[in-house]
Formats: C-alpha cells, structure tokens, sequence
C-alpha cells in the first residue's frame, strides 16, 4: 500500500493543474506571453516564455546525479520547499503531527506552525552527541504522526543518524508514518545516505539540497526523493512553474561533469578544514565542548559566550548562537581557509 493513504484526503484526490500545453515548434498563442524576449536575453529558453511546468532535463539531471529515477525525483525550491510541501499533503490541520528531534532543523516546527499541525519533539541527549534513539521517536509516535523529520547529519549539532535506527524506525512505523530524512550536509559525511534504501522501504522519504555542498543556495534548489506515488502527489500541491528558467538552466549546466568534480575538490578541503578548525578550537580556554561534525560546521558549547560572541562581531565575523534552550552553544560554518584564519584570530583576541 502506498503511504499517500495516510494523506490528507483532499490532497489524495488533488487533480494536478492543467497548464497550457507547450509543444515546441508551434505558435503560442494559448499561454498570454509576450510574443517576444528582451534584447539581451540569454536563456536556452528564452524568459519571455513560461519555464516548463515541471523541469524535466533537470529533474533527469538531478534524479542522475542522486542516484535514483526521474519518477523518484520532485524538484523544489530549496529542500525547504520540500519540507512544506510534504507537511501541507501529509497533515491534517488541528489533529496531525510531526515527530523530529531536539536540537534539529527550525523549518520543521515552522512550516507545521503554518499548516496547524502539532510539533512533538523527541530531545537528544549532549552528553552521547545527540544520537537519535530508535525507541524514543516511536514512543513519541501516536496514531496522527503522518511524518517524522530525522535530520543527517543533524543541523546544528552535526551528528548522522545510524543506519540500524533508521531501519528499525521504517519497519515499526510502516504503513502508519513517512519517515523523512533530511540530507542537506550528507556530502560533507563521508556517506551516501539512504537513497538506497527507497527501493526497499515505500515510507521513505530523502532531502537533499544543492543549498550546501554544492554552492547553490542563491539558485533555491533542492529534491524530494521518493517512491512515484509520493512524488506525484507533493507535485499536485506545488506550484506550477516552480522552478524559474534561470534557475534550470543554471543548475543543469553545474550538474556536468566538471561541475562535479569542482564540487568534490571543495567539499574536500572543507572536510579538511573542518578537521583543521576542530583541533584548534580545542585549545581556546572558553570551549567548553566541541561535537564532532559530519557536516560543514562545528557545534560548541562556550563559557561566556555572549564575551566570545563580542568580540568576534567586533571582528565582523557573524556566528549562530542559539538562545534559550540551547545557552550558550554556537554553530560555526567552516568557511574558507582565510575566513577560518580570520576567526582563530579574532577568537585569539578573547580576554579572559
Ligand atoms: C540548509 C538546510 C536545508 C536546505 O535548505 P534549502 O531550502 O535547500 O536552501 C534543509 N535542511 C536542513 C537541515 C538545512 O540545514
């Protein structure tokens, strides 16, 4: 059975927006376009016309380089899109939930917000690097969990999900959840993630995004990856046209081979400085503990952080703390080999 039977039942019987047909080599008189470009225009497409409904050369282009079919694959703005998408067919206003971790990604708990879906979250433990343990999600699961959000590597704290949890949480939850898991920093992980496992188990769902690892947050790319069902369903409550000509055009032209390659050297030597900007966090006197990372960041915990945090804005270097709940504890993004420089220095600069 297909999990788009835990659906919201309108969703499941959402029929797909008919756009005006596009079929090249005919005079378009059918869509109110403007008849032609700008002087200047320099898309393969030119943006005088509507891109196509859904991107079907970068859909395959995508579906290519993740690994997986085009008919797994949905195209979205961003993984974030992903995120409300899924939350929008899934949840029923004022009675479904979602269950994800704590610390993890905010836009889960926001895009539930906005739908009026319950957030319940299942807190992860500092002191054993905030794994997710298999039974404490299902505990939190009850009959209206439609989705769970694991995030892999985990945003902000950098820890990945083990295989064997994540298996163990598709077989106990079945036909009753999707589980959804958000690669955002997989590449940086030295992993390949759960792709392989769509196949095997039709309540998974991946995310991954060109956002991070491959240099692409300006162009708001990312992909759903899914069983067809699943992918035609979230497809029927996108928007049409949802990924602008521009942006197509410049992703497929990145997903070449020598983009590729590009991508790999740079998510090398971030790896490595990621290793670099560890150990010599360790030796700052006010870093009261550092995780180990699968991602493109550190996640510490500081003394006197809001001194630390002075000091390095005054350098105009901007680093994410986190207030509240997680006091005194900041995220660094490993930036360049100069950028990293720029920060061992200003955090030399620390008065005690
Ligand atoms: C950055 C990030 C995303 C992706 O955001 P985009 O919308 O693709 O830019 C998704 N999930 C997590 C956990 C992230 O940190």
């Amino acid at each position: 059975m297909s999990i788009t039977s835990i659906a919201r039942p309108e969703i499941q019987a959402l029929v797909p927006y008919s756009a005006a047909e596009q079929i090249d080599a005919t005079v378009r008189l059918n869509a109110n376009e403007a008849p032609l470009p700008i002087s200047g225009d320099r898309f393969r497409r030119p943006l005088n016309r509507y891109p196509e409904v859904r991107p079907n050369r970068l859909g395959t282009a995508l579906a290519t380089h993740f690994g997986v079919a085009p008919e797994n694959t949905l195209v979205t703005r961003g993984s974030s899109e992903a995120i409300d998408l899924l939350i929008r067919a899934f949840c029923r206003a004022g009675i479904d939930n979602i269950v994800t971790t704590a610390p993890s990604f905010s836009m889960y708990r926001h895009y539930a917000v906005v739908q009026g879906a319950t957030v319940r979250e299942v807190a992860t433990n500092p002191d054993n690097d905030f794994a997710i343990a298999a039974n404490d999600i299902l505990e939190a699961c009850d009959s209206n969990t439609r989705l769970v959000f694991l995030c892999s590597p985990n945003n902000p704290t950098g820890n990945l999900l083990e295989r064997d949890v994540l298996i163990k949480i598709l077989e106990a939850r079945n036909s009753k959840s999707a589980i959804v898991v958000d690669e955002a920093y997989i590449e940086f992980s030295g992993t390949s993630g759960s792709t392989d496992l769509l196949g095997q188990y039709p309540n998974l769902i991946v995310l991954r995004t060109l956002s991070k690892a491959l240099a692409f947050a300006g162009a708001r790319c990312g992909a759903a990856l899914g069983p067809p069902e699943v992918i035609r369903m979230l497809s029927a409550v996108q928007a049409p046209y949802a990924i602008a000509t521009p942006v197509s055009e410049c992703v497929e032209d990145a997903l070449q081979e020598s983009g590729i390659q590009e991508a790999a050297s740079r998510i090398a030597d971030i790896v490595s400085e990621r290793e670099r900007m560890s150990a010599a966090l360790q030796s700052f006197w006010f870093v009261e503990r550092l995780w180990p990372s699968a991602a493109n960041f550190l996640f510490l915990q500081l003394r006197q952080a809001p001194h630390v945090l002075e000091q390095v804005r005054n350098d105009k270097i901007l680093l994410r703390d986190f207030g509240g709940d997680l006091d005194d504890c900041v995220r660094i993004t490993i930036g360049s080999q100069a950028e990293n420089d720029q920060l061992l220095t200003s955090l030399e600069r620390v008065s005690r």
